[in-house]
């Protein structure tokens, strides 16, 4: 008995060593995206005559979770002249299926995900028109549905990337790096600190909010009569900036490495900014605060 318990323990111990080696770079790679977030002066000077003139979205999967739907969302910015601008690319349906399982193990999804087609499917010829792409992180469920994209889309699009997004990669990113280098997207790096803008696109901007991943970024997107702001996976759900929840401990800690200190002041941020008319925040996974701020 003494021998087995031994055994128990130096293989908890083996464990603990083996987390605390793969997560602790993770850890301290993330707590060191930090810096001061943007004014509500410069999200509204984004605001220009040339700027995009309308903003849809597109759901590809779906999953009932036991917290709630998780929808696995696009979306399409869209300027007066045709061009279009992609934020996050969801996944194909195998990949879908394999989150969804992983969906079932960690976060009690009782029901496999409802597949509603690839972002590339659900464009149809409109993908022709994509002149950019843009990730508010590189999770898988936000750059394998690319792989598709590229397939139906072939050259002449660009990804936007800052220089965090581009080059701070973790276990849980390196794989959605690799798809974004190697795809039909040319590398277009936003570099410098604060809201970083491209020519390309008029009345869009990036920002290195760090948090969730060392690569997360929000991006801010500037409408005539407001300034929507894509704030990827900060949080889950909408609400959970309305009251100012936290993810759980598990997740925050074991299963994504995030900065907590972090996601709570853009949290407290978003917060106030939503609170303003002069803007709207869209949660990525969060469906029904896509249908209520955006255009299907
Ligand atoms: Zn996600």
């Amino acid at each position: 008995m003494a021998k087995l318990l031994k055994l128990v323990g130096v293989v908890l111990i083996l464990g603990l060593v083996a987390g605390l080696v793969v997560l602790l770079p993770a850890h301290l790679q993330v707590r060191g995206v930090a810096a001061e977030l943007p004014s509500r002066a410069d999200l509204l000077a984004l605001r220009t005559e040339a700027g995009p003139s309308r903003v849809g979205f597109i759901t590809t999967s779906q999953q009932d979770l036991d917290r709630g739907t998780i929808g696995h969302n696009s979306v399409i910015v869209e300027w007066p002249n045709g061009d279009l601008f992609v934020i996050d690319a969801g996944m194909d349906e195998k990949s879908a299926r394999d989150f969804g399982e992983l969906m079932s193990t960690i976060a009690g999804a009782s029901s496999p995900p409802v597949i509603h087609g690839t972002l590339a499917e659900l464009m149809g010829a409109d993908v022709a028109r994509v002149q950019g792409v843009g990730f508010t992180h590189l999770h898988i469920d936000h750059t394998q549905g690319l792989v598709d994209f590229c397939a139906s889309r072939g050259d002449g699009a660009v990804a936007l990337q800052t220089t965090n997004q581009k080059t701070l990669h973790n276990l849980h990113t390196s794989e959605g790096a690799g798809i974004v280098d190697s795809s039909c997207l040319k590398a277009v790096e936003l570099g410098g600190d604060g809201l970083v803008t491209d020519d390309r696109f008029p009345g869009i901007g990036a920002f290195n909010l760090g948090g969730h991943t060392p690569g997360s970024t929000l991006w801010a997107v500037a409408l005539a009569d407001r300034v929507l702001l894509f704030s990827g996976d900060i949080t889950n759900t909408k609400a959970s900036i309305d009251d100012d929840v936290d993810k759980p401990w598990i997740y925050s800690y074991l299963l994504v490495p995030e900065d907590t200190g972090r996601t709570a002041e853009i949290r407290h941020w978003l917060r106030e900014l939503d609170g303003d008319d002069a803007f709207a925040v869209v949660v990525s996974h969060d469906i029904a605060n896509h249908a209520a701020v955006l255009s299907r």
